[in-house]
């Protein structure tokens, strides 16, 4: 096992791995920019680096200087936790290159996977349903549009190294398509380095339903079941829960089955995530691998009882996974709401500031994982991710009271929070029958306004 950990992240996860590292009886090394001095993860760490300036190009993702800060200490391992580095093949290849363990999946997987239109063809390979689209990336915008025609409008037009909910145009018709075609392949550039885009099928009313894989380096992955992330603002998750309204058994297991098909082919090490559109159909469509633990990942955790980050750590340093899941095994409910520093009354503009006072919520099933405290100033710098309160109940109904009574009771002053927004979501009948997709908040603007 690992002796020394170093985080290459921030925030809320880097507080979640410290926990987990801590339990397994690891020392850690928090990583932190100028901006994050007063930041609970420099404190709670057994060892602290300053790696530079605010902003996260000079700080957070410069690969040399966190090589340097693990070498300084002595971790023998990086966990790079979500965002940030967590999907840099690079990166990965750099600490294999300093002898240094990164705890995730190969540098050929990160590659292979991050390259969105070659894990669609690897998933067509493997019998798994992909959203109808380009055979490949398309560079040429008279082909592309000809593609677009064959394949029927709405088109979604996405970046092959895209991640986040950028570089994604959709386009309604053909004369809408070649400037959003243009749009999407500069954004793609500026954001990615590599301005290739690909074409798929707007599905209209799909749910985003993903499942959780874990492998370990002696051959085995499994699936921790699903989770649904439907509600969603702009192509981003606001909301996830566990079980999925809309699965039972027999496609939970259906699905749950094309995943593990696809990380087995490639030997996948590590946690994952395969995502899929769920159509009006019935139908499931592969649609990319996250190859990381995911913002969501509490969900699961509630659900199966089981710590993916503690795994994570223990398969990275070649242990055989610890536990064995049947499907069919799920526990009750979860939900997670994310809680941001962000008025959703303008846009979701975010909202940097002073927490002046703070108490969380708590009681039976409920959980936050958070970095916050009475005093911390968010910086404008990073994502604006304040919070996640993750309920656990014995039904839906039962998860969505503890949802309910937790919003209330979340006291955060001093920045404007999605606390109110997210309380009008879990409230809106059609979250209370489990009856959304990914245009339900489109739907319901009324839920934006202030209150
Ligand atoms: P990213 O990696 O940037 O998050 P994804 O490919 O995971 O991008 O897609 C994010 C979201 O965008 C999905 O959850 C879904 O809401 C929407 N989306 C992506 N592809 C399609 C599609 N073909 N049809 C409809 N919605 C889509």
């Amino acid at each position: 096992m690992f002796k020394k950990v170093l985080i290459a992240n921030r925030g809320e996860i880097a507080l979640r791995v410290i926990r987990a590292c801590r339990e397994l009886g690891i020392e850690t090394v928090a990583v932190y920019s100028e901006a994050d001095r007063e930041c609970l993860h420099v404190r709670f760490a057994d060892d602290d680096v300053c790696i530079g300036p605010p902003p996260s190009r000079l700080s957070y993702l410069k690969i040399p200087g966190l090589i340097a800060a693990a070498e300084i200490t002595g971790a023998d391992a990086i966990h790079p936790g979500y965002g940030f580095l967590a999907e840099s093949a690079e990166f990965a290849e750099a600490c294999r290159n300093s002898n240094i363990t990164f705890i995730g999946p190969t540098p050929e997987q990160i590659r292979l996977m991050g390259d969105k239109a070659a894990a669609r063809r690897l998933a067509q390979e493997l019998d798994v349903p992909v959203v109808p689209g380009s055979p490949g990336p398309v560079s040429d915008p008279d082909e592309a549009v000809g593609i677009a025609r064959g394949l029927g409008f709405p088109i979604i037009i996405k970046a092959v190294a895209g991640g986040g909910g950028k570089g994604m145009r959709v386009a309604t018709d053909g004369d809408s398509f070649t400037q959003a075609f243009q749009l999407a392949r500069n954004e793609a550039l500026a954001a990615f380095g590599n301005a290739d885009v690909y074409l798929e099928k707007y599905l209209e009313h799909p749910r985003h339903i993903e499942i959780q894989i874990m492998g370990d380096q002696h051959g085995r992955v499994m699936h921790l079941c699903e989770r649904d992330c439907s509600v969603q603002r702009r192509h981003q998750k606001l909301i996830e829960e566990s079980p999925s309204p809309a699965l039972d058994q027999q496609h939970r297991d259906a699905v749950g089955a094309a995943a593990v098909r696809a990380a087995s082919h490639i030997g996948y090490v590590g946690a994952g995530t395969i995502e899929f559109l769920l159509d009006q159909d019935g139908c499931f469509h592969f649609m990319e691998m996250n190859t990381r633990i995911q913002v969501e990942h509490p969900v699961t955790e509630m659900v199966t009882n089981f710590d993916l980050v503690k795994e994570q750590i223990r398969v990275a340093a070649g242990e055989r996974l610890s536990f064995t899941f049947h499907g069919n095994r799920l526990r009750g409910h979860a939900i997670e709401c994310r809680v941001n520093a962000e008025d959703p009354a303008r846009g979701f503009q975010p909202c940097p500031g002073t927490i002046t006072a703070y108490h969380p919520p708590g009681g039976p099933g409920v959980r936050v994982d958070t970095h916050i405290y009475a005093g911390y100033t968010v910086p404008p710098y990073y994502d604006s991710l304040l919070a996640k309160v993750i309920v656990h109940g014995n039904s839906r109904r039962e998860a969505l009271a503890r949802m309910s009574q937790a919003l209330d009771s979340f006291i955060v002053e001093g920045v404007t929070t999605t606390i109110p927004f997210l309380r009008r979501v879990i409230h809106h009948p059609d979250f209370e029958a489990g009856r959304v997709d990914t245009k339900f908040l489109t739907r319901a603007p009324e839920l934006f306004a202030a209150e």
